[in-house]
């Protein structure tokens, strides 16, 4: 069986690592043929919105995936006669507007931050008015790792944060006072069959993931987002990997946002788990049964952003796994991860000490998102 993936990022790069040894073949699709998943399959190159080089594209595989939410609906739409596309086409269109996103969540009885659309001065002032200070103005479309928000704390500053953002097609969340942030990453199986991680907790250092520790036991926890993501996984007869990344706020879950894909704060489970986020897609894909999502021990993540550390100097550490993506650097670029895995919590938080160090280091950011 052939995997096509429109996308051909980091994502796509391990979603094709782990099918390889199921016996699977996988073919990309991305803009340009200078990409991470070129190191591991071939990569056919397009616009995402040429229609026709996609139907010439999906035509050589059996089924189709995204490695990327920003792929137009409309492309993966136009697939559908030609090759099953998963996960379904309105995950990702609910995805991509986070009025859409937070509209689900609402109807499905998920607890979300108030909000309100925003396309003038004169809504971002209501919105203001009804909602409160400090919020976070974001554009409804088209943001990612803390691209395209803006926080504001008093009136005299809604006039830059609008006309920073482009003025209209934007959303005014209030700020979640939240005492983290976790992710449940869940796969969903053909025939129905639900897998759910366990959650994971996650540090953003400026809108972008820096740091995720896995498992967080906290049972209640667990189960109240087992039961979210099970309510949108069946809503939307999903199939693959759904991520939805929530705010703990007393003991309550905020859904913040969903990810119709493998996600970053699921890349502990390449070695953390007993099958890896990225298997379990492509065993969902191929209509395959998923595997036990159990942790293997303690795990903790920290991504390279920007710049990478010396190879050497973190393959010293004990217990690491270490993932170049082979990008080239760039300022708030994602250029790979590496893994720490340890017996117990404390033994994981001590090695996670000496990877962020190496991390920071790297990045010359001199704060720490380690807490
Ligand atoms: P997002 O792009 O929505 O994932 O936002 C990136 C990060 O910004 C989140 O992981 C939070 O740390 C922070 N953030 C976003 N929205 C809110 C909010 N409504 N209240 C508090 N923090 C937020």
């Amino acid at each position: 069986m052939r995997i096509g993936i429109i996308g051909a990022g980091q994502l796509g790069r391990m979603l094709a690592l782990s099918g390889i040894p199921l016996g699977l073949e996988f073919l990309m699709y991305d803009r340009s043929a200078d990409v991470p998943g070129a190191a591991v399959a071939p990569v056919v190159t397009g616009e995402f919105d040429d229609l026709a080089a996609l139907r010439k594209f999906a035509r050589r595989v059996d089924v189709i995936t995204f490695d990327w939410e920003n792929v137009p609906v409309a492309s993966v739409r136009a697939l559908a006669g030609i090759a099953p596309a998963w996960p379904p086409p309105r995950a990702l269109e609910v995805a991509q507007d986070r009025l859409a996103e937070k509209r689900l969540f609402a109807r499905l009885g998920i607890p979300v931050a108030p909000h309100a659309a925003v396309d003038s001065l004169a809504s971002l002032r209501r919105a203001v008015r009804r909602i409160g200070l400090p919020g976070i103005l974001k554009t409804r479309r088209l943001g990612y790792d803390g691209k395209g928000q803006v926080r504001v704390t008093s009136e005299d500053e809604l006039a830059a944060a609008l006309a920073a953002l482009g003025g209209r097609g934007l959303i005014y969340e209030g700020f979640v006072r939240f005492t983290r942030e976790v992710s449940l990453v869940a796969a969903r199986g053909q025939d129905g069959a639900i897998a759910f991680y366990p959650l994971a907790e996650n540090v953003h250092d400026a809108g972008i993931l820096a740091v995720t520790r896995a498992p967080r036991p906290a049972p209640r926890l667990q189960r109240l987002a087992e039961w979210h993501l099970r309510r949108i996984l069946e809503r939307l007869g999903y199939v693959g990997v759904l991520c939805v990344e929530f705010f703990v706020s007393g003991n309550q879950l905020i859904a913040n946002e969903m990810a119709p894909r493998v996600h970053n704060s699921g890349h502990w489970t390449i070695e953390g788990a007993e099958t890896s986020q990225f298997e379990n897609h492509v065993r969902a894909l191929a209509g395959l049964p998923l595997g036990s999502t159990r942790a293997r021990g303690a795990a903790g993540m920290v991504n390279f952003i920007g710049r990478m550390p010396e190879a050497a100097a973190v393959l010293s550490l004990e217990g690491v796994h270490f993932h170049d993506y082979g990008k080239s650097p760039r300022p708030g670029r994602k250029l790979g991860h590496a893994t720490v895995l340890a017996p117990t919590a404390a033994a994981r938080d001590r090695r996670l000490k000496r990877l962020l160090a190496l991390a920071v280091r790297a990045s010359q950011v001199a704060r720490g998102p380690f807490r």
